[in-house]
């Protein structure tokens, strides 16, 4: 069966017709849902409740746990689909709002050696209806998201800031809990290229009125449909895990490496920036002895130097995977040499340490138990 959130708006009035139903019902429906309502609950009549009910799926996900990091009010979500998959999806708050990390595959088939997601590939794609579920369901819980003072004077931002106070929704959305979307939970969004981009379309259209510029795509860098995306006049950030600056050394910790070489993805980077004229977030996880070398701090200053971007430096999350992280102190000291040869780089904070935070984790946990 179709989840109802797979269609757009001009799809679901279709429908409307061919269930006998009037056009501007399409409307009604997906404001509500978007809204965060049940559809039991909804103002649309017993009838058409029902013929939904009966035709599509419909306020099928579930939140079937929460954990929330006792020092810095991060919560990790369990939602649970109609066929009992699972997936995982994190709220963070942050300086200027909440921000919500969501997945887009249950499980993954990239096979990074350090990432807890790919540990037993790709269940399947997630569906365009099924992510919709999970950001209105967080977005629902994000209206209960304490305000975090957090003190800025420690950490670097990697986050753009256009003044919206903390934990009050943005400008002209009162709705609107959430500020910004990362799609860096479990999954290769380029992987699910269709349902992801249909997604986001879907969600910039809705209620929730998302702009283009509070979403950010991370791939490991397929670098095909980043040619495609930049096609798809939808200027969101796009991120791309970097993570080494040798086609050798990328091998060795991305399996992906072994299909497109650093070349290749660079250019397909570069031509992103032309085209959306947006900057390339680039992200560089830590592997001590692996890319945290000078050499590799020269290089990436060498391989990025003419591409618009700025790069988060992040610190390994232990995952039992048998890869060893960079010490936090040693990471400050590799962005200060970065940032030394001019290169735009921040550390990224951490955020929900204590609660299995790093994608995949929760999910791995709950398969075990059950
Ligand atoms: N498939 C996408 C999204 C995945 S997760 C991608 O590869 O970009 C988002 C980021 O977290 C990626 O940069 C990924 O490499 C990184 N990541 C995964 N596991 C990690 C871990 N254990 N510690 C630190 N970063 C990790």
């Amino acid at each position: 069966m179709k989840h109802v959130l797979d269609f757009n708006l001009e799809e679901l009035k279709l429908e409307m017709l061919t269930l006998g139903e009037k056009k501007f019902r399409a409307e009604q429906i997906l404001d509500a849902l978007f809204l965060g309502k049940e559809i039991d609950k909804a103002n649309l009549g017993k009838e058409l409740i029902e013929l939904l009910k009966t035709n599509y799926l419909i306020n099928s996900t579930k939140i079937i746990k929460t954990q929330t990091d006792p020092i810095d009010h991060t919560r990790k979500f369990l939602f649970q689909f109609a066929d009992g998959e699972v997936a995982e999806g994190v709220l963070m708050s942050y300086k200027y709002g909440n921000t919500f990390c969501l997945s887009t595959q249950v499980g993954c088939n990239m096979a990074c050696s350090f990432c807890a997601s790919t540990i037993g590939g790709k269940k399947r794609d997630i569906t365009t209806g099924e992510m919709l579920e999970m950001i209105i369901l967080a977005n629902c819980e994000a209206k209960t998201m304490p305000i975090v003072g957090v003190d800025v004077s420690s950490i670097h931002e990697d986050e753009e800031d256009d003044g919206d106070p903390v934990g009050v929704a943005p400008k002209g959305n009162p709705q609107r809990f959430i500020k910004n979307l990362v799609l860096m939970g479990s999954g290769e969004p380029l992987d699910n290229y269709h349902n992801v981009v249909k997604f986001i379309r879907n969600l910039m259209a809705s209620k929730l009125n998302f702009g283009a510029r509070s979403i950010s795509l991370s791939t490991c860098g397929l670098v095909p449909q980043i040619y495609a995306l930049a096609e798809e006049n939808l200027p969101i950030t796009l991120s791309i895990s970097l993570h080494a600056t040798t086609d050798e050394n990328r091998k060795k910790i991305m399996p992906i490496a072994h299909k497109y070489e650093l070349v290749e993805l660079i250019m397909s980077l570069k031509n992103y920036v032309k085209k959306t004229g947006r900057r390339v977030a680039v992200e560089y996880t830590l592997v001590k002895g692996v890319n945290d070398t000078d050499g590799d701090a020269k290089r990436l200053k060498a391989l990025l130097g003419d591409i618009v971007c700025f790069v988060n430096i992040i610190t390994l999350n232990d995952v039992g995977r048998g890869v060893n992280g960079t010490t936090r102190q040693e990471a400050y000291h590799f962005v200060e040499k970065l940032k030394k040869a001019g290169v735009n780089a921040t550390l990224r904070r951490t955020l929900g340490q204590n609660i299995d935070a790093a994608c995949g984790q929760l999910r791995n946990k709950h398969t075990k138990e059950s």
